[in-house]
């Protein structure tokens, strides 16, 4: 140490406190601190590389547009931005098989030709491929598993994952219905896996039901799946019984895979909502979940030409808002369906405005109809041998029985008909005329001796009304 060191050294002041520093100078629209971002979202437009040459539902324009819609907004600017990447062959393998992993990943490896001449395979399964299709796949599944992480590592409080292709239909062994990967499904079984959390809620509106998850999750009963959409007898897509009432799980998961089946379509937010309030909420509440994650398929929306049924942007809030109530406030959201493009936009936009923590709009005043209370009772009635929390009673469809009455002299008078009938054989004497047919009908009677006798004796009978002499 130098002597000039040493001098400085001596020179110091006591050790007082340091004073604060002033604030930096800002201009007013400078916020002084960083804000808080609770909620983040997961965005790339390299999933748009998987694209069909003809017209297809399941197009890029389903994500493009949501997301032009939240810069219009400005909502990116209330939001952070995950980073999205693909998804790695371990946690893709929490779900898929190693067959199915590998048949993704070979479709980026196909020339022209095998993309021709593997069309009809892919069409049956009602998929179509290309070569930006396995990189698409990638990011969307690892975009669903950074939406999900992020979430609970407690980084942020709720997350958007504006990811395609889809992904409930996708089962472990088998790609199908526009899902290449199972997103959702692997999100939660990573989450699972590198995090402490163990219990979690898939809630699906999409209007197909999410075969993929539900196998994936059949016989877990650490993960709870709840589905609404159509089946119609197991006609509607994805078809089969799997997707009905008493599929409810299976060994240790019986129980914790919850469908209400519509019996047919149209059903719209007083439907959803009155299957939240009865079904939905209450076991979700009984199973209290560390983390819930919506399969979030906007093609159940009004407006939406293949659901065919009637969710407005506003009825997914509120489905939102109630979820947002359950598990501390955790809560991912990821894209399913949804393929009227300007609908989905929309619905999501509603959707995120609740997760930014503003709340939604107000509904009309909702009754449920006949159909889905029907279907709401019977899931009820299902998830009652499981669910403490579910009463079928109080969901029993109400029977509009017309009030049926009668008044005292209308009874005197037909038991005096029938006593004059049957006792003394009397018969009533048909009566000229409509009016007085109805005013007087079957209650003129006579003995059947009536024009063989020289004498006929009339009784006149008056009742009175017995209710009218507390007048
Ligand atoms: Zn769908």
């Amino acid at each position: 140490m130098s002597s000039q060191n040493v001098d400085m050294a001596v020179d110091e002041p006591a050790h007082w406190p340091e004073p604060p520093l002033p604030p930096p100078a800002r201009s007013y629209s400078v916020p002084l601190y960083e804000p808080d971002l609770t909620v983040g979202y997961v965005y790339s437009a390299e999933m748009t590389n998987h694209y069909d040459s003809k017209e297809h539902p399941e197009d890029p324009k389903r994500i493009t547009s949501i997301w032009r819609a939240i810069i219009k907004a400005e909502y990116h600017q209330r939001m952070k931005c995950i980073p999205i990447r693909p998804v790695k062959r371990h946690e893709a393998l929490l779900v898929h098989s190693e067959d199915h992993w590998d048949k993704v990943l070979a479709i980026e490896h196909m020339t022209p030709q095998q993309i021709v001449d593997s069309s009809e395979y892919y069409e049956q399964l009602s998929l179509y491929v290309m070569q930006g299709t396995t990189r698409a796949a990638c990011l969307s599944c690892g975009g669903a598993i950074e939406a999900c992480l992020a979430v609970a590592r407690g980084e942020l409080q709720k997350t958007f994952a504006i990811i395609r292709p889809p992904g409930h239909h996708a089962e472990p062994d088998e790609h199908m219905g526009f899902c290449l990967f199972n997103n959702v499904a692997v999100g939660a079984r990573v989450v699972q896996q590198s995090t402490d959390i163990k219990r979690i809620l898939i809630v699906d509106w999409d209007v197909h039901h999410g075969n993929g998850t539900q196998k994936a999750f059949n016989d877990d009963p650490s993960i709870l799946y709840i589905s609404l959409h159509r089946y119609e007898g197991g006609t509607f897509y994805p078809c089969g019984p799997f997707g009905g009432l008493q599929s409810c799980g299976e060994g240790p998961g019986l129980g914790y895979s919850v469908n209400i089946p519509w019996s047919e379509k149209g059903m719209g937010d007083a439907d959803y909502i009155h299957a939240f309030q009865k079904v939905v909420m209450p076991i979700a509440m009984e199973f209290a979940p560390e983390l819930v994650i919506i399969s979030a398929g906007f093609d159940s929306a009004l407006g939406e030409e293949l659901g065919e049924c009637h969710v407005t942007p506003t009825g997914y809030a509120h489905m939102t808002h109630m979820l947002s109530g359950l598990a501390g406030g955790r809560l991912v959201v990821a894209l399913e369906g949804g393929y009227n493009v300007e609908v989905t936009t929309k619905s999501a936009m509603a959707v995120l405005k609740v997760i930014l923590g503003e709340p939604p709009d107000e509904l009309p005043p909702l009754v449920a109809s006949e159909s889905a209370t029907e279907v709401v009772w019977l899931a009820a009635k299902e998830q009652s041998k499981h669910w403490r929390s579910v009463d079928p009673k109080l969901c029993e469809p109400r029977e509009e029985v017309e009030p049926i009455t009668f008044s005292i002299p209308e009874i005197l008078k037909a038991h005096r008909q029938y006593y004059l009938q049957s006792v003394h054989n009397m018969m009533t004497v048909p009566l000229l005329g409509d009016e007085l047919n109805k005013k007087l009908s079957s209650q003129i009677m006579c003995t059947h001796d009536l024009f063989e006798n020289d004498t006929m004796v009339v009784f006149a009978h008056e009742l009175w009304d017995p209710l009218s002499l507390s007048d």
